[in-house]
This record gives structure tokens, C-alpha cells and sequence, in this order.
């Protein structure tokens, strides 16, 4: 889960989603928006039988916080609470497991403020069952060609993971920014991206407001997003002063087509 605002928990529940499954929480800055939900969101585990650790990440402060309002709080888990503070202004590898790699990198916000870049990793590849047989593939072989190795057979001849598998399947990379002012050092990793999420808090006549409050405008972000060569623009962190969200979108499609606006409820496919 990225940010933990107020609220978090009644969408959660509102959209059925699963709080046990979430493995690690990312925040990208200390203001409310994306703060003030996780007290409630660590305690309420206690009621959901947590067993397995949660990972938090935030930038420097976030123990302090956490600390203090367990301590006045009178709050003691029953799970492993791994409370992570990451050095916000450099890029650099936060996370991994099996299946996914987190990278921070630094925004231009008001407060320390990092944004993620999330890449799934190149997985396993299938064998295709037909080769089984006509390679002769013990179990062993057939473990080391999962892995990406070539393996060479009691007769010298070599088969390689091409040979016998299915193609990979295309690695992902969801890159998220919020909030910020425009920025154009984004990491190497970034480019290309399946998907961008920047925030738009205002209309581009608000620029100046925008870059004032350390934040961007929709043309800002579509901006980014074509810089980026991402494939897909996700706009979001809209000012509560807009009733009518259309405009984000029609200005972010004058330079960057493949814009989508964020809308509670709705889920977006990454590749
Ligand atoms: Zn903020
Ligand atoms: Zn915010």
C-alpha cells in the first residue's frame, strides 16, 4: 500500500480488499492526506489476527511518530512491526521479495518527500510440457531451466531456457509521484514506464499557485509522463476547490494522450 491517509480504512473495507494481504506500507511524506490513517490501519490488526510482520517506510520521523503514539496509546502487537527509514533524497533500492523490487527516489514537495518506482521481476519461465519428453528433462534440469540456465546433457549437447519455455513474460515498472513539484530528475529506472501516477493538484492557469504550495498542474504531469516515455498517465491529488474533473484530463491529453484520471473505486491494469 502507497500513503496512508485518512479514511483508509473504511475504503478498504469499502472495496473488499483484503488488510492481511498487505505485506509493506510506503509513505512518501509526513502530511495528513497521506498520514493520519495509519495508527488506525496498524491497530486495527489486532482485531484482524495478524501474524506476519508489516513493513513500514517513510522517511526520517517515522519511528518518532509511531513511538509516541503507542506510548500514549498504551498500544502492544501481537506481530513484528519493521519500521523502515529510508534516505528519502537518494535514489536507491528499499524493498524486495520474490516477485518485486521498490526504489525511492526523491520529490520537491515542502516536507521530505520521496516517490517509488515498483518492478516486478523477471519470473520463472514455464517449461512447455511437450519438451519434457522430447529433451529427456529430469527434474533437476527442468529446476535449472525455470531459473534462466542452460543445462548440458550426458551426450554434450547444450539446451538453453529458449529452447524448451515458454517466452518470459514482460517485466513491469508502476512509478508514483505525489506530491511534487515538477521534477526532471527522475532515475534511469524510471523511463519507459508501464505506468506513471503523478499528482495534478490544480489547473495549468494555477501554475504559479502550484509551484508556490509544492505542487504540479496537470500540464506538469503530462509533461513528466512524455519525458518519461511512459506508456500510461494516471492523474490524482486533485485541490477540493474542483467540482469538475474533466478539465484535468482534457488539458493532460493536449501533450500527453493516454491520460486517465484517478477515481476512487476504480482499478487500473499496470501493463
Ligand atoms: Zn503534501
Ligand atoms: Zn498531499
Amino acid at each position: 500500500m502507497i500513503d496512508c491517509g485518512e479514511g483508509t480504512q473504511i475504503q478498504l473495507s469499502k472495496y473488499g480488499i483484503q488488510r492481511n494481504k498487505i505485506k509493506a506500507i510506503f509513505l512518501s511524506h509526513f502530511h495528513g492526506d497521506h498520514l493520519y490513517g495509519l495508527p488506525g490501519v496498524i491497530t486495527s490488526y489486532m482485531h484482524f489476527g495478524r501474524k506476519e510482520p508489516l513493513h513500514i517506510f517513510g522517511p526520517v520521523g517515522l519511528k518518532k511518530y509511531i513511538e509516541a503514539i503507542f506510548e500514549v496509546s498504551n498500544v502492544y502487537l501481537q506481530f513484528e512491526l519493521i519500521l523502515i527509514e529510508t534516505i528519502w533524497d537518494v535514489p536507491g533500492l528499499i524493498y524486495e521479495d520474490q516477485q518485486l523490487q521498490v526504489f525511492n527516489f526523491p520529490l520537491d514537495h515542502r516536507i521530505p518527500t520521496q516517490g517509488f518506482i515498483f518492478k516486478t521481476k523477471e519470473p520463472h519461465r514455464n517449461i512447455i510440457t511437450e519438451n519434457i519428453q522430447k529433451f529427456g528433462l529430469t527434474h533437476e534440469e527442468i529446476k535449472e531451466l525455470k531459473c534462466g540456465n542452460t543445462i548440458i546433457k550426458s551426450d554434450g549437447k547444450k539446451v538453453t531456457p529458449d529452447d524448451v519455455c515458454h517466452p518470459p513474460k514482460p517485466i513491469c515498472t508502476y512509478v508514483f509521484a505525489s506530491d511534487t513539484k515538477p521534477i526532471s530528475n527522475f532515475p534511469e529506472l524510471a523511463y519507459g514506464c508501464n505506468l506513471l501516477y503523478h499528482e495534478a493538484t490544480y489547473l495549468a492557469d494555477l501554475e504559479t499557485l502550484a509551484i508556490e504550495r509544492g505542487h504540479s498542474t496537470s500540464t506538469h504531469a503530462a509533461t513528466a509522463a512524455k519525458s518519461l516515455q511512459a506508456k500510461k498517465l494516471i492523474l490524482g491529488h486533485y485541490s477540493s476547490r474542483y467540482d469538475d474533473l474533466g478539465p484535468f484530463l482534457t488539458e493532460s491529453k493536449l501533450v500527453f494522450e493516454n491520460t486517465f484520471l484517478a477515481i476512487d473505486g476504480e482499478t487500473h491494469a499496470i501493463n
